[in-house]
């Protein structure tokens, strides 16, 4: 069994958590703990932590400052594509959906990259819908090459490379990767991605792992909040990144926690986990991985958004288009999702600092 191999049935190990059997006496044990172990985030996803949430709040409240103090780095999605060859069932992407299809060329990636830095942002993270044909790996390494003139830090969110993939879009400029699970739940992994090469459940788990071996400073995971059971998806994406945490103690860790959204031609997409046990989630990973970043994206209300500032999150977006392109002008290609919070920039830095909040435009210079 290969390292990947044995991270993924130690992931799998904590599929077995009885949170309903969770009392509040282990909820105050957890809370008063210093350090927090893989079981006592458990502890805190179990619905016994959730009639604790404002102890919680007020945990995190206090680990947020010190780990952090009152920063939210700021961001947006750029999204260069749309072609996707899987068919995953909770997405506007999949290839059996009909939306308008488009891909940016060089100079119109160039063309929105202009025109969100003058928003005054410096973080940008570039998506593609998953095709190696449409999106092959010198494309999207091109992309990148430009976005690194044009912004301090270029994450990206596309399909699941090698290492020496990896390598070629680092060495273009990238700084993280962000690859999530969706479920970790094998059998409904199968159930939800009903072709294409998403499919392969191990290939997914494996690729966090592979950026950091070619040379990427940060990747970031997540699960699909809606999918299966969010409990369990949560505890595994904490075991997850605890496990890459310790085989990589130099790699920056994040998180996000994206809820189902609808999309185009699928109005009813939506999530049965609620914005309180989403609150929840994001508190209890705060208090697990005290030094880890937390993303919460434009799939969440403005309301729900601001209310979290200081609670937990470090990186919020703004001035989101889900479509391709759409920053310099009409946008060319249809939405992936339908978001929530469709703020521009200097709305979201106004309210990070109206609730007493740094909003911080660059917290990385490339040397
Ligand atoms: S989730 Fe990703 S892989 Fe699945 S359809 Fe959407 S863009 Fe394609």
């Amino acid at each position: 069994m290969n390292n990947a191999e044995l991270m993924m049935e130690q992931v799998k190990a904590v599929w077995n958590f009885d949170f309903e059997a969770v009392t509040s006496n282990q909820v105050h044990r957890a809370l008063a703990k210093e350090r927090l172990a893989l079981d006592d985030l458990g502890v805190l996803l179990s619905p016994a932590g959730f009639l604790h949430i404002e102890e919680m709040a007020l945990k995190a409240r206090e680990v947020t400052a010190r780990f952090f103090g009152r920063n939210i780095a700021l961001y947006t999605p750029l999204y260069i594509a749309n072609h996707c060859v899987n068919e995953c069932s909770y997405c506007g992407y999949n290839l059996r959906n009909h939306i308008r299809r488009a891909k940016l060329s060089f100079k119109e990636i160039e063309t929105e990259a202009e025109a969100i830095a003058a928003t005054g942002l410096t973080e940008i993270l570039l998506l593609t819908g998953e095709s190696r044909v449409k999106s092959d790996v010198d494309y999207i390494a091109g992309a990148v090459k430009i976005l690194a003139r044009h912004f301090r830090c270029v994450g990206i969110e596309v399909y699941p490379m090698n290492v020496d993939e990896y390598r070629q879009i680092q060495q273009a400029g990238a700084d993280y990767v962000s690859v999530y699970q969706e479920t970790y739940d094998p059998d409904l992994y199968d159930r939800v991605h009903l072709s294409g090469p998403k499919k392969d459940y191990a290939w997914r788990f494996g690729a966090n792992q592979r950026a950091l071996e070619a040379g990427f400073r940060g990747v970031s995971f997540g699960a699909l909040l809606g999918l299966g059971d969010f409990r369990r998806d949560v505890l595994a994406t904490g075991a997850h990144a605890e496990l890459i945490a310790r085989k990589y103690p130099q790699a920056e860790i994040s998180f996000s926690t994206p809820r189902l959204r609808p999309f185009p031609n699928q109005e009813k997409n939506e999530s049965h986990v609620g914005e309180a046990e989403l609150a929840q989630v994001i508190l209890a990973l705060r208090l697990f991985m005290p030094w880890a970043g937390l993303s919460l994206s434009t799939r969440e209300r403005a309301e729900f958004r601001d209310h979290l500032i200081g609670l937990g999150i470090t990186r919020l977006s703004a001035g989101v288009e889900t479509g391709v392109g759409g920053h310099s002008g009409e946008g060319k290609g249809d939405e992936q999702f339908h978001k929530s919070d469709g703020r521009s920039v200097e709305e979201v830095r106004r309210a990070i600092a109206a609730k007493g909040c740094q909003p911080v435009f660059n917290d990385y210079v490339r040397v």
